[in-house]
């Protein structure tokens, strides 16, 4: 057998981000340049890489974003009542408060904040029901809708298809099965949902036409899990220690990528897979709730 085609995520991220920049341009030519501002809680290092990487993106659309560092004794209550200055500012069109956020505060509270069409990150109770429901016009989370795209872009038939998500958490797993399960021309699969409770787990593996592993596991997935000819996507990211590597350490997916190369239809690399587009819709996302914003 052939080895699986790669699904090149930076090119695909490529496209999203040129198209982003083009509405970027038509907004800022009617005069709005679209807004968004970070919130980072402490100094988590990948924290800071993270925010960093997607200041770079919005500065290369056009977008004006801003970066608020609060420190990690930061009180909920103080956080909430940064949050709501920004919900009232017009120049700012979205709102990503980085996870994760240190204690005392309550992710699922601070989400919940966010005014729903400035949530661009689509953590807030309201856009997670309208994904729920099947409508289009909330905002959608950036790494699920990312890896939709990569499937669509990519020409990988979903409806009909068993996908089978390995991971129920609320960032990838769950809004990834929302999106699938819908009536809808880019889903209409069938879900299988997995976790740490699953039995069988290789029962349900092996039966997926398109896989996608998003648990914080490194290297769990491996061939003898996956269906020859099978589409595998990778969300994972896990730092390892790398004794050669000059940090001593390095970044790797939930999938053995060499292994199951070799037996996959599809598979995404990781790096290069589903990292760049999660930026990609972040600023897709941005520019659409600034399109929203000056549509009145
Ligand atoms: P999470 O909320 O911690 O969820 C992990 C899920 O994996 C849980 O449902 C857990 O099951 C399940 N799981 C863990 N070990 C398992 C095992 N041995 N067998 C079966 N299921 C297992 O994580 P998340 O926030 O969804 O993130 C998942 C991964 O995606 C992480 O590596 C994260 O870094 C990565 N990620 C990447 C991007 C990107 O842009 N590339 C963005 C976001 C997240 P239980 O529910 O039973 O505990």
């Amino acid at each position: 057998m052939p080895e699986a085609q790669l699904i090149d995520g930076r090119a695909i991220a490529g496209q999203i981000l040129e198209e982003s920049a083009q509405r970027a341009q038509g907004l800022i030519a009617r005069g709005i340049v679209p807004g968004l501002v970070f919130i980072r809680v402490g100094e988590d290092p990948a924290s800071k890489v993270y925010v960093g990487m997607k200041e770079q993106a919005s500065a290369k659309l056009g977008i004006a974003s801003q970066t608020i560092v609060l420190p990690a004794t930061t009180s909920e209550a103080e956080l909430l009542r940064r949050i709501h200055d920004l919900n009232r500012d017009r120049s700012v069109h979205g709102i990503l408060v980085q996870a994760p956020l240190p204690p005392p505060s309550v992710s699922e509270r601070v989400y919940a904040s966010v005014s729903p069409r400035k949530d661009v990150d689509g953590f807030h109770p309201e856009n997670v029901g309208r994904l729920m429901l099947g409508e289009r016009d909330g905002f959608r989370p950036c790494t699920p809708a990312g890896v939709l795209e990569l499937l669509v872009r990519s020409e990988v038939e979903i409806p009909g298809s068993h996908v089978v998500i390995l991971g129920r958490g609320n960032i990838v797993g769950k809004p990834m099965a929302a999106m699938l399960i819908q009536k809808d021309v880019h889903a209409d699969a069938t879900v299988t949902l997995c976790h740490s409770r699953t039995r069988d787990l290789t029962d349900h593996t092996r039966r997926a036409d398109i896989l996608i592993a998003a648990m914080g596991v490194p290297r769990f997935v491996t061939a003898a899990m996956v269906k020859p000819g099978a589409v595998v996507i990778d969300v994972g990211v896990n730092r390892i220690a790398d004794p050669s590597a000059k940090s001593g350490t390095r970044l790797v997916g939930d999938v053995d990528f060499e292994a199951v190369r070799q037996i996959a239809g599809k598979i995404t690399p990781n790096p290069g897979g589903v990292g760049p587009m999660t930026i990609a819709m972040l600023m897709r996302n941005t520019v659409r709730a600034a399109e929203l914003a000056g549509a009145g």
